[in-house]
């Protein structure tokens, strides 16, 4: 294999090429072709970036808040200024289309404007007289090193949920972005520093389990911020808070969405592709059950499957021809998809519309799945409506009512979101209310996270009490301190007094 670059790491502010390291290939999912290797840190490479932001920690922590708010919004400047080629960075590394590169980059962005809020986010509050000539006030303080792992499918946006938050608190933070897109985290990260971010303050380390066990167990650490899927994400909570961390980890979902009989054809199809079968249906807010309701099943569906069949698949590398699909992250990913999609079939489900040969002549060697929908036999027992599937594949089953829609969506063990296209308001405040996910869409697929709220999702899609972003994301990276002060009088003597 010709040589590659290897990604670096950035420890207490030296960029550092670690290449006696175990490594892991990075791929352009496009062509298949490795761009770069990723090298798995050890515990001593976590020591080192622990001990380098713990260093850092006290003067970061009594900078004033608006001083930390400049750093971030010379970020902000940096990335706008950079925008086209971290979004090109984006689809080359993790496959995904230019557009969908820019909404990756776009929410992430909007995290650090929010965060750049930091001294009106962080006020406490007071208390006249909580007993005669006694105040009570309260205020928030950073915790000291957090942390920061994330999956490859946001490469922009989940690391965006973290670290501005958690630097604008005043804490320091090491971020293990996934080993399969290392390179958009370090085009992140060299911005931070152009932006002057001081050394030790923010690190990237890379690696697989070891790097990350090294992460949770470490005495220094104190918070943990998780993405990823769910058994690792109970993996991280579970060994976190055993060694006395904070931790707050998203994990995988099943999201349901239900199309009555009376949804507007046009803008439900187009919003129901686009749950299902954008970046590759690889988004933790993908729509992977559509659950037909009524007469919605001859209105509805046959469109559906019209324009899943036309949905264009290709490179996604090339600025000039964007397709609808790009490929999904890796060729063990794509057999993974392809090997769930050939057991759901096994278990009864008709293929509707079928994505598996596609074929995209100028990139043979990617790793592409077409745009598909399958229809099991049946709402149990099937294998496509249990796991995650993460791949560009909706599965159909048509129901009765609504109430039986929501009955099915409720059983999962899964609670990221949901969505309705409905034209019926009651309808959609019924399924609202009644809906256990975090997340609620209603005639929009996707109801993604905004930066100002949290991403809140439910049951087995996280494990914690304070979720990413918004306020929540601020009470996660800070520890509240309520002082009760009382001054004695000196009777005539006193100094006011005069
Ligand atoms: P993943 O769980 O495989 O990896 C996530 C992170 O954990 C990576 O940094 C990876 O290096 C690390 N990791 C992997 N195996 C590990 C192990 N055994 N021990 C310790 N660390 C390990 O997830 P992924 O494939 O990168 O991302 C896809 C998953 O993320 C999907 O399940 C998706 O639903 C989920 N996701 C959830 C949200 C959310 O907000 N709920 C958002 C995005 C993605």
């Amino acid at each position: 294999m010709p040589e590659v670059p290897l990604a670096s790491c950035l420890i207490g502010g030296e960029w550092l090429r670690l290449g006696d390291r175990p490594r892991s290939p990075v791929h352009n999912p496009s062509t298949g072709e490795v761009i770069a290797e990723t090298p798995l840190c050890n515990a001593s490479d976590v020591d080192a970036a622990v001990r380098a932001a713990h260093e850092a920690f006290p003067a970061w922590m009594d900078t004033p808040p608006i001083e930390r708010a400049r750093v971030l919004f010379r970020f902000r400047e940096l990335l706008l200024r950079d925008f086209d080629a971290i979004t090109a960075l984006i689809s080359r590394e993790h496959g995904k289309t230019r557009p969908e590169s820019r909404g990756d980059l776009q929410r992430g962005l909007e995290v650090v404007e929010y965060a750049t809020g930091i001294p009106a986010l962080l006020m406490g509050e007071t208390l006249e007289n909580v007993a005669r000539g006694i105040d009570c006030e309260s205020l928030r303080q950073p915790l000291g090193v957090c942390v920061g792992i994330t999956p490859f499918n946001f490469p922009a946006m989940v690391p965006l949920w973290m670290f501005p938050i958690a630097l604008a608190c005043g804490n320091t933070f090491i971020l293990k972005p996934s080993e399969k897109v290392p390179l958009t985290a370090i085009r992140l990260a060299e911005l931070l520093v152009e932006a002057g971010v001081p050394k030790g303050v923010f690190s990237v380390v890379h690696g697989g389990r070891d790097c990350v066990d090294a992460l949770l167990t470490h005495p220094r650490v104190r918070a943990i911020s998780f993405v990823g899927s769910t058994p690792i994400a109970r993996y991280i909570y579970e060994t976190g808070t055993r060694h006395g961390k904070r931790v707050q980890a998203a994990g995988g979902a099943k999201n349901y969405l239900v199309i009555m009989p009376d949804a507007d054809v046009s803008r439900s199809v187009e919003g129901i592709t686009g749950a299902a079968f954008g970046c590759a249906g690889e988004r933790c807010m993908a729509g992977s059950t559509a659950l037909v309701v009524g007469e919605a099943a001859t209105r509805i569906l046959p469109t559906l499957v019209e324009a899943t069949r036309a949905m264009k698949v290709g490179r996604t590398d090339v600025e000039a021809a964007q397709p609808d699909l790009g490929p999904v992250i890796t060729a063990q990913h794509r057999d993974r998809v392809l090997s769930l999609l050939a057991q759901g079939e096994s278990q009864g489900a008709r293929v509707l519309a079928d994505g598996r040969g596609v074929k995209v002549s100028d990139a043979p060697k990617g790793f592409y799945v077409g745009a598909t929908i399958a229809q099991p036999a049946s709402p149990t027992d099937n294998i496509l409506l249990r796991e995650e599937v993460f791949g560009p594949v909706l599965s159909v089953l048509t129901m009765d009512g609504l109430d039986a829609a929501i009955e099915l969506a409720n059983r999962s063990v899964y609670g990221n979101g949901a969505a309705i296209f409905t034209r019926s308001g009651k309808a959609a405040r019924e399924f609202k209310h009644r809906i256990k996910t975090g997340m609620v869409g209603i005639n929009v697929g996707v109801p993604a996270a905004m930066a100002y709220f949290p991403f809140s999702g439910w049951g087995e899609s996280f494990f914690g009490d304070l979720h990413v972003q918004g306020r929540e994301g601020v009470a996660f990276y800070t520890q509240q301190k309520v002082t009760t002060v009382r001054w004695f009088s000196d009777g005539e003597g006193d100094i006011w007094r005069k």
